[in-house]
């Protein structure tokens, strides 16, 4: 086994950094090894980042956070009042993509999507989405119907993917964070069928083997606590072996929170795992997956965003490490635990 190894710069396809001075935080942390990152559109409640002027200035400030070796690939909040003519202004600015958000679903998905209108999509939702197609942006889907029980938010969005995939047949999906077997059997069905459609899959999901065990099992883990939630056992297996399928990229959904919102009455959702690399080498280590690593962490998503590689490698070694209780202010993922590797300058 080795004790170090280098792997080119990471892609992080689903980022949250926050807003206000978080941004240069959070920014930084992503930007000390990845080359790209996909910045979702959901701080500043209740808006999101729904305008032009929203964007362009958040941008900014991602910009300067990230600094010169790493990009933010920026999305806007798609809502009832997108229309086609701000899908091509956005394109015209170079914006990546709107993130569908069902309305209630996540944190800040407020004045998203109605669930309405995913199973049933009125035409001014269609045109809006066929501009999206035309201008080759593409569409990443927080894929859980709020309405459903919990556990059943993600199979009951499962129709709704495999429906927009089907009518919008050149438009570029990529549904995030899925933690069912179910989920990643259809997607990988639908891309090896040639559709346009991709998912990503998170550091934490990939760690917690147990399922819901692992965060809920023998006590309560608030670090570990996310949207979707971890479930069973049988679906973290599918998420591995999802691993070694080219449908399948890294989207960290790295969600810091603060240990007072954290560590309380009602704790909020979401784990910070940007801060700690190191976790997935270790994951795909134990699970004779070291192979995969590159492809899933950087070659899968250059080539479905179509970003152009950049110099640079990021470093690791095998040296036992304590996660930090607190990094930057910030409640990390596997908080005061033991990892075998880190990421090393
Ligand atoms: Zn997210």
């Amino acid at each position: 086994m080795p004790d170090y190894m280098e792997t080119p710069r990471w892609r992080d396809m689903h980022v949250h950094v926050r807003e206000g001075d978080a941004v240069y935080t959070l920014g930084a942390v992503s930007a000390a090894y990845c080359s790209d990152i996909l910045v979702m559109p959901n701080p500043f409640p209740p808006h999101g980042i729904d305008t032009m002027e929203r964007l362009e200035a958040y941008r900014k400030e991602c910009r300067a956070a990230c600094g010169p070796n790493c990009t933010p690939h920026m999305t806007m909040k798609l809502t009832p009042n997108t229309t086609p003519d701000l899908v091509r202004a956005a394109a015209r600015a170079g914006v990546t993509g709107f993130k569908l958000y069902p309305d209630g679903a996540t944190t800040n998905s407020h004045g998203g999507i109605p669930q309405e209108w995913l199973l049933n999509r009125p035409s001014i939702f269609n045109e809006t989405l066929h501009a999206m197609q035309e201008e080759d942006l593409v569409l990443p889907l927080h894929g859980e119907m709020p309405k459903s029980f919990v556990w059943d938010r993600e199979k009951h969005f499962v129709e709704v993917f495999w429906n927009l995939a089907w009518d919008f047949r050149k438009l570029r999906i990529v549904v995030e964070h899925i933690t069912t077997a179910e989920a990643v059997d259809k997607v990988q069905h639908l891309a090896t069928a040639g559709f346009a459609i991709r998912a990503t899959i998170t550091m934490h999901h990939l760690w917690m083997e147990n399922g819901a065990s692992d965060w809920h099992g023998d006590g309560l883990y608030p670090d570990r606590y996310c949207k979707p939630e971890a479930k069973r056992p049988e679906d973290w297996q599918a998420l591995i072996r999802a691993v070694k399928n080219d449908a399948f990229f890294l989207g960290s959904d790295s969600a810091p929170h603060v240990p007072g919102t954290k560590y309380c009455y009602k704790g909020c959702a979401g784990c910070w795992t940007a801060c700690t690399p190191g976790m997935l080498v270790t994951t795909f280590e134990k699970h004779g997956l070291l192979d995969h690593l590159v492809e899933f962490t950087s070659r899968r998503a250059g080539r479905f965003y179509r970003l152009d590689d950049r110099p640079g490698v990021v470093k690791f070694r095998k040296e036992s490490w304590q996660v930090p209780k607190e990094i930057a202010g910030y409640t990390p993922f596997l908080a005061g635990e033991t990892l075998p590797w880190r990421m090393v300058p």
